[in-house]
């Protein structure tokens, strides 16, 4: 059968990385969550104390950085490694998100990136979640989604995922975040997230999880028999 790529953007928070993950894992695809790669960029950048106003600082930093992801038996999940050190807890903490924004607005950051997820799609059987994977990252990709959801709807699920992880976070400053980020990712110069012509809206805020998931995988079902 023929291989699509699925292309899944949308605002902070509103479940593209689930969606995704468990659309992969139906298809037998490869999931690809780029928001780890900005994440695992800006942990090091943040490690190394790096002057985002500085090309030389941020271009020498960028040479440094290898990011992958590997399997973990263990969680069953897919988690992103930083020159082969695990980072996938450490990159969902809030000061990694309160920084992110900066980071992967800066244009150098996003041609080392870009270029590594074109590459891990080339062959297809990608289910990739961003900001830009349809409008830069896989233009076209057979499937593209938007995803929404209410800013509230959003907070709650991510301080549930917070708390899980042992961090207790105020709902009013996750709601700031979210809102903070989106801001910045749609004003952004470089590859601001913008909807698509050719994507399907998703609105998730009333949606339980089995039926966003769902709809994905009906769409991707119907555009792979055209494929
Ligand atoms: O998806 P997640 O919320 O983990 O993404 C973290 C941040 O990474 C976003 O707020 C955005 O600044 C950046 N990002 C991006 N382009 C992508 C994916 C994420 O700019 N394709």
């Amino acid at each position: 059968m023929n291989k699509i790529n699925i292309a899944i953007d949308g605002l902070s928070g509103c479940g593209k990385s689930s969606t995704a993950k468990s659309v992969a894992k139906s298809l037998h695809y490869k999931f690809i969550d780029t928001g780890a790669m900005y994440r695992a960029v800006t942990l090091y950048f943040l490690q190394q104390k790096v002057d985002l106003s500085s090309a030389e600082s941020v271009g020498k930093a960028l040479g440094e950085i290898s990011i992958d992801f590997a399997f973990n038996p263990e969680s069953q999940k897919n988690e992103t490694i930083l020159n082969e050190q695990n980072v996938e807890n450490e990159i969902r903490k809030m000061y990694v998100s309160e920084n992110v924004s900066a980071t992967s607005a800066i244009k150098a950051v996003r041609i080392a990136m870009v270029a590594q997820q074109q590459e891990m799609g080339k062959d297809k059987g990608v289910v990739m979640d961003g900001r830009d994977i349809g409008s830069v990252v896989f233009p076209d990709a057979e499937l593209k989604v938007y995803m929404t959801a209410s800013s509230e709807v959003r907070a709650k699920r991510r301080q549930e995922e917070l708390t899980l992880k042992g961090e207790d976070v105020d709902l009013q400053e996750i709601i700031e975040n979210l809102e903070s980020r989106d801001h910045q990712d749609s004003t952004r110069k470089e590859s601001p997230l913008i909807k698509v012509a050719d994507a399907v809206e998703i609105d998730t805020s009333e949606l339980r999880f089995e039926d966003q998931v769902q709809k994905v995988l009906d769409l991707a079902k119907d555009r792979i028999a055209k494929a």
